[in-house]
C-alpha cells in the first residue's frame, strides 16, 4: 500500500482565504479549494500536512536532482550562514563559495575559456545571456545585431527577455509591447532557422537559443544531428548560440549540460535548478571567453547588469554541496540507466486509448501526450494531474500532455509505480 490520501482539510486550510496569490495558477479557482499543502519531503518521497505520503515524479519543478532532504547541503548551508550570511559582489566584491563554483563549473562545461556571471535563477540568467549577447555585438561595432530567434515550445523563464522570446503564446500575451526584433522558429526545422536568419538578415541577428531537449514545452528531444548543424549554421552566419540547460544540466541528460550529448560547443550556457537541486535558488550563465573578451579586455565596457544576490555565498554553498553529492554518487551514471528504465516503463503508455504519444529516452525526462479525441472530449490533463495525486503520485499537467522528470534517486519500484498510477489515472477520468 503505497499512499492513503485524505481529503480532510487540514488546520492550515481553515485559515481560507489566505492572501497567497499562487503563480502559474487561476486564483480565482485556487482560492476556491483545499490547497496541497508540502510539508516534508525526503528523497523521491514528499508528505502533505495531513501526514499522506507522495512520490515526487518531477523532482518538483524539474529540479531536485540529487532528491529531498539531504543533510549534507542544509549542513554546507548552515556553515556558511554561520561564516558569512551574505555580502554582494559588485565592482571587486567576492566571497570564497563564488569563486569556487565558478572555477568548478567552468571546468566542466563544454564552452571555450568560460567565464561565469551567477544569478537568482534560471529567467535572470536567460535575460543576462540575452544582454551580454546584444551588447556584445555593441562593443564590438555592430549595434544593429540584436535579435532573438528562439524555438516553439521552448521556455526561457518569464523575466523580461525570457518572456519576449518564449515558443509558448500564453506567457507572452496580456503584456502590452515586449522586448522587439525577436522571433520564434519550428523547434525542429534547420531550414526555417535559416530560413529565419535570411529573412531578418543575418547581420541583425544577435543569437539563437535553444534548450538541449525541450522541457516545460512538453519534452521534444532534437533529431540526431539538429545541433551539429544548429552550430555549423549559427558560425556561418556568426551568431551567438546559446544553450539554455535549466532543466538538462546536472545530470539529468547524464552530464553536466545535456548539450555534450550532441558534441557541440555553444557561445554561452545558461544554467539553475540542478545547480543546486534547488535548496536554494542560484543560476548563471557561462560565457564563452571569445563573447567576454572586449568586457574583460578591452577598457570601457563595464557590463551595467546584475542582481543583489548575484553570487550569494550561501546558494553557492548550498551549490558546491549538491554537485559534491552529484559526482560522488555519480548521479550521471544513474541517470543514464534511470534513462533506460523510464522510457521502457512509460513506454507501455502509448497503446493506451487515450494516449497519442510518449515522448521519452533522451534524459530522465517524458511526455505522455493525450488524443484530440480524448481532449475534444473534455478531459483535461488538469484531471489526470489530479487523480494522479490523489493516488499518491505528482505528475505535471501542461495542456496536452502529462510529463514526468522524477529525481535521479528514484528506484525501479518507483518508477513502476509512477507509471502503474499514471495508467490507473488515465482509466479513471
Ligand atoms: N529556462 C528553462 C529551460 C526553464 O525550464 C526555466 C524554468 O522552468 C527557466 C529557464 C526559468 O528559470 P526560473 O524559473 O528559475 O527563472
Amino acid at each position: 500500500t503505497e499512499t492513503v490520501v485524505s481529503y480532510a482539510r487540514s488546520p492550515l486550510e481553515q485559515l481560507e482565504p489566505s492572501r497567497f496569490w499562487h503563480t502559474f495558477s487561476d486564483m480565482n479557482k485556487v482560492v476556491q479549494g483545499p490547497k496541497f499543502v508540502v510539508s516534508e519531503a525526503q528523497g523521491v518521497w514528499l508528505w502533505d500536512d495531513n501526514g499522506d505520503r507522495y512520490l515526487d515524479g518531477t523532482a518538483s519543478l524539474w529540479y531536485c536532482n540529487v532528491g529531498h532532504g539531504r543533510a549534507e547541503i542544509a549542513d554546507a548551508v548552515h556553515r556558511q550562514l554561520g561564516r558569512l550570511d551574505a555580502y554582494a559582489v559588485y565592482g571587486d566584491f567576492a566571497n570564497a563559495p563564488a569563486l569556487e563554483l565558478s572555477e568548478r563549473l567552468a571546468s566542466h562545461a563544454p564552452v571555450a575559456d568560460p567565464r561565469v556571471i551567477l544569478t537568482c535563477g534560471g529567467g535572470e540568467a536567460i535575460d543576462s545571456a540575452a544582454k551580454v549577447a546584444r551588447q556584445y555585438w555593441a562593443v564590438r561595432g555592430r549595434p544593429e545585431r540584436v535579435h532573438l530567434i528562439s524555438r516553439t515550445g521552448g521556455y526561457h523563464g518569464l523575466n523580461g527577455f525570457g518572456t519576449s522570446i518564449i515558443g509558448m503564446d500564453r506567457f507572452r500575451t496580456g503584456y502590452g509591447p515586449l522586448v522587439t526584433d525577436t522571433s520564434v522558429v519550428a523547434h525542429d526545422s534547420i531550414e526555417e532557422l535559416e530560413a529565419e536568419i535570411l529573412r531578418v538578415g543575418p547581420e541583425r541577428v544577435a543569437a539563437f537559443f535553444a534548450e538541449p531537449v525541450i522541457g516545460a514545452g512538453g519534452v521534444y528531444a532534437p533529431g540526431p544531428d539538429y545541433f551539429a548543424r544548429v552550430a555549423a549554421l549559427c558560425e556561418y552566419y556568426g551568431i551567438l548560440f546559446v544553450v539554455d540547460s535549466v532543466i538538462c544540466g546536472f545530470a539529468r541528460l547524464g552530464n553536466w549540460f545535456g548539450i555534450e550529448r550532441w558534441g557541440v560547443r555553444p557561445d554561452m550556457i545558461v544554467f539553475a535548478k540542478g545547480v543546486t537541486s534547488g535548496y536554494l535558488p542560484l543560476g548563471g550563465v557561462i560565457v564563452s571567453g571569445a563573447v567576454a573578451e572586449p568586457f574583460w579586455n578591452e577598457p570601457g565596457h563595464p557590463l551595467h547588469h546584475g542582481t543583489t544576490y548575484a553570487g550569494h555565498p550561501t546558494c553557492c554553498a548550498a551549490a558546491l554541496a549538491n554537485l559534491d553529492i552529484l559526482e560522488r554518487e555519480d548521479l550521471f551514471t544513474a541517470s543514464r540507466e534511470i534513462e533506460v528504465q523510464l522510457d521502457s516503463a512509460v513506454r507501455t503508455l502509448a497503446t493506451h486509448p487515450m494516449v497519442r504519444e510518449v515522448r521519452s529516452g533522451v534524459g530522465v525526462m517524458a511526455a505522455v501526450e493525450l488524443t484530440e479525441e480524448a481532449l475534444a472530449a473534455g478531459i483535461t490533463t488538469a484531471e489526470i494531474f489530479q487523480e494522479s495525486r490523489a493516488r499518491g503520485v505528482v505528475l505535471r499537467a501542461v495542456p496536452t500532455a502529462l510529463l514526468i522528470s522524477p529525481p535521479l534517486v528514484i528506484a525501479w519500484e518507483q518508477i513502476e509505480h509512477l507509471v502503474s498510477t499514471l495508467r490507473a489515472s488515465l482509466d479513471a477520468v
